[in-house]
């Protein structure tokens, strides 16, 4: 019988993770079965068992699971701990290991796919969820000159500061959005919800006026507010998270697997045009 893994959230019916891991599968030519599963508040942790005990291997976890997913855990890797969240469970035995792969997905995608390394960049990081929190590690390994982060809630950024604690080196700020006026940056990267309702964000012009990288991690939502707003400010290149999407799930399927698969094809076969 194949190993069997699987995704878990709800809702889950929009889910990519299956086709994702399935072009992986058959690239590689590993023998899995991967499924989707539709989880109900309050009983991830029978979901999960009765996952098991069917011979579940490892699972990925999405909205809203990924802190049940850390708590459910027994073993967590430093970003899964940073973020207090998992998105990527392997069973070994009693053993339950967590990682947390949003992080290191997007500096993939924007380093290697997109070709911005962030070293000695400015770069403004918006938000400060459980995306923004699985992508600070990788982001302050990756050694920008400033890492700004910045939230609706000013608080929450701060105390994201205070979590990274003693790793965070003086290049790590973090604030509200009434002080970017008159601040530029390389870099900038939405990592907020706000695109999913279409809603825009108060980021004056100049923010943009010298970057060559916006990034959304939304992704299928086409020129989103701030897309749209760096498109007209003149950023050079633009990007959805559908590459994040799949580096995320490629770093999952080597750690479960042991063989890396190719991701340029499945980011290609899944993009939908940003216009
Ligand atoms: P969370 O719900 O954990 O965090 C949402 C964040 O967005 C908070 O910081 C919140 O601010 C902020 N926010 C929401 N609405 C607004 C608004 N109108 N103006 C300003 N800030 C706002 O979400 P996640 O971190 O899990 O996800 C964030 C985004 O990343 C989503 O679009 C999600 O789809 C995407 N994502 C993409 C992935 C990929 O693989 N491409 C993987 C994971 C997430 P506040 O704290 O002040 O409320």
């Amino acid at each position: 019988m194949a190993d069997r893994y699987a995704v878990i959230g709800n809702p889950i019916g929009h889910t990519k993770s299956p086709l994702i891991h399935g072009l992986f599968a058959e690239a590689t030519g590993q023998e899995m079965d991967y499924g989707a599963i539709e989880g109900q508040p309050g009983q991830f942790a029978g979901a999960l068992d009765a996952f098991r005990q069917a011979g579940g291997k490892g699972i990925n976890i999405t909205a809203p699971f990924k802190l049940d997913a850390y708590a459910y855990a027994s073993e967590h890797s430093p970003a899964a701990r940073l973020a207090g969240a998992a998105n990527a469970l392997k069973f070994e035995g009693q053993r339950v290991l967590a990682q947390n792969f949003d992080g290191i997905g997007l500096l993939r995608d924007i380093e290697h796919n997109l070709g911005v390394a962030l070293r000695g960049r400015q770069v403004l990081l918006l938000g400060a969820g459980g995306a923004v929190r699985g992508a600070l590690l990788p982001f302050l390994e990756a050694q920008p000159a400033r890492l700004l982060l910045v939230n609706r809630h000013g608080a929450k950024a701060q105390d994201l500061l205070q979590a990274v604690g003693a790793a965070a080196p003086p290049v790590f700020e973090a604030g509200g959005y009434g002080e970017l006026a008159g601040q530029r940056f390389d870099v900038i990267v939405n990592a907020t919800s706000a695109s999913l309702r279409a809603e825009p964000l108060p980021l004056p012009d100049e923010v943009f006026s010298k970057a060559v990288l916006a990034y959304e991690l939304a992704y299928g939502k086409g020129l989103t507010p701030f897309l749209a707003q760096a498109g007209r400010c003149g950023v050079p290149q633009l990007a959805d998270g559908v590459g994040m999407l799949v580096e995320q799930a490629a770093e999952a399927f080597a750690w479960w697997r042991g063989v890396r698969p190719e991701t340029a094809p499945v980011i290609e076969r899944l993009r939908v045009p940003l216009i």
